[in-house]
């Protein structure tokens, strides 16, 4: 067993991750009695804490890669300890030692996609606008309103690709000016950090920023609320400042403004799946919802833990790499909560969300029982009939 004791680097690094708060800690057990995680097998984040605070971090256990970095722990904590960031900082003392549990292994495969093609599939560089073939999407010049910034699920992900055309589907009917970079665009690198790869991180993250500087970037259109949180509150380390708005918050406002509008309708029953990072994480709750009830039609249910209690899919924090057994995925429990509230489409605006929920669908045989779809998919279906 690897224990660092008492660790001299391992307690440096947590202090620097704001570990001063860590001390605060009194043990109470609030952080574990809402981890998603205590729902579907044993895990103590108040353990973890404990361990840290003293420089004892097991690293080579698996319970160092649980947290998905939902969230929902650091609202609860009455001492405003950062569980996040501390357990991010174990990470990257586990990355530093390259010790990695057999359900974390994936991670360095990613991380050699990331470094070489930068992407988490090891897809060629040049294939990140494949899906856009035809489409006649113009390359980003400065002067243009927007850049859209497509996201690696969206440029690689057979399931996601469909999103991605759905949304320029939508820009362009708008009449919004925008353009892409194309293949020099990385991955945002969110996810890779909160695995503890901060040398690979800053890498992606710098070669985004010069890019976006080069060519005089200023406001910046996302898909992914993970692109979303690290453009608006990571980026920003590096002394950069772009204005950032997710798709939700985008159609609202085209919605708004009477540059779109629905020439059809949708007669569903439909519940909304708040992701972490654009609900708990960047506080957008009711962009989204306003957008659906918009739709003829459609009728806008709530399942429970909605909102700032949303349940966590189950994929942040890097999880989305790392193997998860299928009796423990939280997303079971969220499309379940779906199917009792009614509902025939569970929508959400997050690629990992939607990929994780595809899955579960299938693997749970729940194919006839329920719909996932991206808001975007939802829209671009009653805008143009
Ligand atoms: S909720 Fe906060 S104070 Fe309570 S055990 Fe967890 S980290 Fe410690
Ligand atoms: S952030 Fe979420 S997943 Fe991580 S320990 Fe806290 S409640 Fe659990």
């Amino acid at each position: 067993m690897e224990i660092f004791e008492p660790f001299k680097e391992a307690i440096e690094e947590i202090n620097q991750a704001g570990g001063e708060r860590t001390k605060l800690c009194f043990q109470c057990g609030k952080c574990d009695s809402v981890c998603p995680w205590n729902r579907v097998r044993n895990f103590s984040m108040r353990r973890l804490i404990r361990e840290a605070n003293f420089g004892l971090s097991e690293i080579e256990k698996d319970d160092i890669w649980l947290c998905t970095t939902c969230g929902k722990c650091p609202q609860r904590c009455p001492r405003d300890v950062r569980q996040i960031e501390d357990t991010v900082a174990v990470r990257r003392i586990a990355n530093v030692y390259n010790v990695f549990s057999d359900t974390a292994k994936p991670i360095k495969t990613v991380s050699s996609g990331l470094k070489t093609e930068g992407n988490p599939f090891g897809e060629e560089r040049s294939k990140r606008y494949a899906w856009a073939e035809g489409l006649n999407l113009k390359k980003f010049e400065e002067g243009m309103e927007y850049l859209f910034f497509t996201d690696c699920y969206l440029c690689y992900d057979p399931r996601m690709k469909k999103v991605a055309k759905m949304t320029v589907n939508i820009l362009n009917s708008s009449g919004i000016e925008y353009g892409i970079l194309g293949e020099m665009e990385n991955c945002c690198g969110e996810s890779i950090r909160k695995t503890g790869n901060e040398e690979l991180f800053k890498k992606l993250a710098k070669e985004n920023i010069k890019n976006f500087i080069d060519r005089g970037v200023q406001k910046i259109i996302v898909s992914s609320p993970h692109c979303l949180y690290t453009f608006k509150n990571e980026y920003s380390q590096f002394k950069v400042n772009f204005e950032v708005i997710h798709i939700v918050e985008l159609l609202y406002k085209l919605i708004l403004e009477g540059k779109l509008k629905f020439n059809g309708s949708l007669k569903k029953k439909v519940v909304y799946h708040d992701p972490c990072y654009l609900g708990r994480h960047s506080g957008i709750y009711d962009e989204p919802r306003e957008l659906l009830k918009s739709i003829p039609g459609l009728t806008l249910l709530e399942m429970e833990e909605e909102r700032e209690e949303s349940l966590c899919c189950g994929m942040g924090g890097g999880r989305v790499w790392m193997e998860t057994h299928k009796n423990e995925r939280f997303s079971n429990i969220r499309i379940e909560q779906a199917i009792n509230a009614g509902a025939e489409i569970l929508v959400t605006a997050c690629p990992y969300c939607i990929t994780n929920f595809e899955d579960t669908r299938v693997v749970l045989g729940l194919e006839d029982k329920i719909e996932i779809r991206d808001i975007t998919e939802i829209i671009a279906e009653v805008a143009f009939v």
